[in-house]
């Protein structure tokens, strides 16, 4: 097979967890693994997280083990215990350190999917899946660019603020592995001239992004600032980065809001932006045509906030 790695995919180190490994097993990921028949590479049916560690020290792991139960939860997928997907992220972390090689930055992506069809992996409903956690250095592309302002498309999504109520088998605030729509709109932005993109209900909210989640900032006449995010019904993802920035600035003394949103509260905010675990905090530079006020300041603030590590906070919470 002609294949092509690049440099920091050879960097990567990867664990799977099955039944007999229930603590990890480290696999080379450059060499086949997968069944061509597993249903998360045909079907996109599975889920998966996006962690980000920094010195070794992995950011808001409990909100993501309990984002990916959720999610599993929500696909009836069967998901090993947390306790698994701890062990082989530290056997990750462990493989780094003995080939004297810890990335000072590393992205995390934990995948569960549904395995392959009348074949479950296991009798155990919790491992009769396929489950792998990929370790990989973050990219010098996304540390030049994190921080740094960005323009956003508002793009329909395409049902209403009542679809994730009315309608649960469309999955919705699940993080599930089905993000070729999420990827399309990224490509779609990209060729009409901007960086990311907000998505917005057919009846006018605001949600979220393809991969984040939008916040926006508005200081009170009293100089208060009060950090609002959209609400979670609309059957967005619970951002964990989100929830973590809340914790930090609620102990910080700033108001926390979560709101119906609309494109004109965008506009009409001090500042907006875009939240992911591995991006951190983009400020948004302009929305559409029109142009938003960034503060670098503020900018780094919120990524210290983040440096926190709080648990993280919800409205569901
Ligand atoms: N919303 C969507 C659809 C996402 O895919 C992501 C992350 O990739 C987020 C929000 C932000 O989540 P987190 O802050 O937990 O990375």
């Amino acid at each position: 097979m002609a294949e092509h790695f690049h440099e920091d995919s050879v960097a990567a180190v990867a664990v799977r967890i099955d039944v007999e490994h229930p603590e990890g097993l480290v696999f080379d990921p450059h060499q086949p693994q997968l069944r061509v028949t597993d249903l998360g590479a045909v079907r996109g049916d599975g889920v998966f997280e996006t962690m980000y560690a920094e010195a070794g020290r992995i950011r808001k792991l409990e909100a993501h083990l309990e984002r990916l139960a959720r999610s599993a939860d929500i696909l009836d997928i069967g998901l090993p215990p947390a306790a698994s997907w701890r062990a082989a992220v530290e056997l990750g972390l462990e493989e780094y350190r003995t080939r004297g090689a810890l990335p000072e930055e590393l992205t995390i992506k934990l995948v569960a999917t549904r395995g392959v069809e009348g074949e479950p992996a296991s009798d155990d409903p919790a491992f009769a899946g396929t489950y792998w956690a990929l370790l990989t250095p973050v990219t010098d592309a996304m540390r030049a660019t994190r921080g740094k302002p960005v323009a956003v498309t508002l793009l329909d999504r395409g049902y209403d603020s009542t679809a994730a109520e009315r309608a649960p088998w469309l999955l919705l605030g699940a993080k599930s592995l089905s993000y070729a729509v999420n990827m399309a709109s990224l490509r779609w932005a990209k060729d009409h001239g901007f960086d990311d993109v907000i998505y917005t209900t057919s009846d006018g909210q605001v949600l979220e992004g393809p991969t984040s989640t939008v916040l926006i900032v508005t200081r009170g006449a009293d100089g208060a600032r009060r950090l609002i995010t959209p609400v979670l019904e609309t059957g967005i993802l619970p951002g964990t980065t989100q929830g973590a920035i809340f914790a930090a600035a609620e102990k910080a003394g700033w108001d926390l809001g979560y709101g119906p949103l609309t494109p004109q509260d965008l506009l009409d905010a001090d500042h907006v932006f875009l939240a992911s675990s591995v991006r951190l905090v983009s400020p948004i530079a302009r929305l559409d045509d029109a142009e938003l006020a960034v503060d670098d300041e503020l900018t780094a603030e919120l990524i210290d906030l983040l440096a926190e590590d709080l648990p993280v906070s919800h409205p569901l919470d």
